[in-house]
């Protein structure tokens, strides 16, 4: 995960305890390459150059140069603050007063939406819920299909109605079924599209007016970079979403994503996605990933 960048900062660290004393000059040189290695991960410019000043600021100030260890306190200030970046705190669900909490899924093709819902159904089993999957991608019919074969393979129920193209009834129906059947959550599977389209926004606008959902999550494919940033942003600008899932962070993603996606939308990482099992999902620690990135 995000490798690349793990071993660049590796090298600009080593670098850094390298020098006998550190300086406003060494010091330059080291953010010039820090710049570079998020650049090059595909992380927005513009939170590049606000990072990046944010440390400089910090590092070049006199209790730095003149401290103890001035490449160790370097190093915690690029830390610190790339936890800042990820979002500070760790961001979590929103739980109804009441169950069952509904989650609503959104998301382009592709980005790993339904393979999330199946996950996080399975995550919420494990402690101890009864999560319920409800299938409303009408224009893939295909992953009405794979929901339910997901379904049963972690015995969660799944609701959907085959042929329907009525996103909105499906989800209304699925939540009477959800409860029912007494489901402590609803997990929605929205449509997805291969781009942003109004009629996309007004469905999903609809679907949250007669679902009024604790949740919102929208789901990104870290490989698409600046796509997915751009992505969330903009659903976020229409649905006031509550927070994002970051899918494909294994492999050899640039991931940069994961960097920019709180700056620059708003709104946190809340899980992401490592793997295509079931298992491979992971709640999002910001200090957990800087530490990741920074050895
Ligand atoms: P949807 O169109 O958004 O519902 O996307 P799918 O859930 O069908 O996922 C699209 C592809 O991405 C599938 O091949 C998944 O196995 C794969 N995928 C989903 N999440 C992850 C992930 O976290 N890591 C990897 N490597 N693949 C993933």
């Amino acid at each position: 995960m995000l490798d690349n960048l793990g071993n660049r900062f590796q090298e600009i660290f080593k670098k850094v305890r390298g020098n006998g004393v550190l300086n406003e000059s060494n010091i330059k040189d080291a953010l010039k390459e820090v710049r570079l290695a998020l650049l090059e991960a595909d992380v927005n410019y513009k939170v590049v150059k606000e990072f990046v000043g944010k440390v400089k600021e910090k590092a070049v100030g006199e209790t730095v140069l003149k401290g103890i260890n001035p490449a160790q306190q370097f190093i915690k200030i690029v830390h610190d603050e790339l936890v800042e970046l990820l979002g500070g705190t760790n961001a979590r669900l929103t739980k109804a007063n009441k169950p069952p909490t509904i989650i609503m899924l959104a998301g382009l093709q592709g980005a790993g939406k339904t393979t999330f819902a199946a996950k996080l159904a399975k995550f919420l089993k494990k402690k101890g819920e009864k999560p319920y999957l409800v299938g409303a991608d009408i224009y893939r019919p295909a992953a009405m299909k794979q929901l339910q074969v997901l379904g049963e393979s972690i015995g969660v129920g799944v609701f959907t109605i085959e042929g329907s193209q009525d996103a909105v009834k499906i989800c209304e129906e699925g939540i009477t079924k959800s409860k029912e059947e007494h489901a402590t959550y609803i997990i929605l599977d929205t449509a997805g599209r291969l781009h942003i389209d109004e009629n996309l926004m007004d469905e999903l606008k609809e679907i949250k007016k007669m679902a009024r959902p604790q949740e919102i999550l929208l789901v990104v494919d870290a490989m698409t970079g600046q796509d997915a940033v751009n992505v969330a942003s903009k659903f976020n600008e229409t649905l006031n979403i509550d927070g994002v899932v970051v899918t494909k962070l294994d492999g050899d993603a640039r991931g940069g994503a994961a960097l920019s996606i709180k700056a620059v939308s708003g709104k946190p990482i809340k899980f992401i996605g490592v793997g295509e099992k079931l298992e491979d999902i992971e709640l999002f620690h910001p200090d957990r990933l800087a530490s990741r990135i920074l050895g």
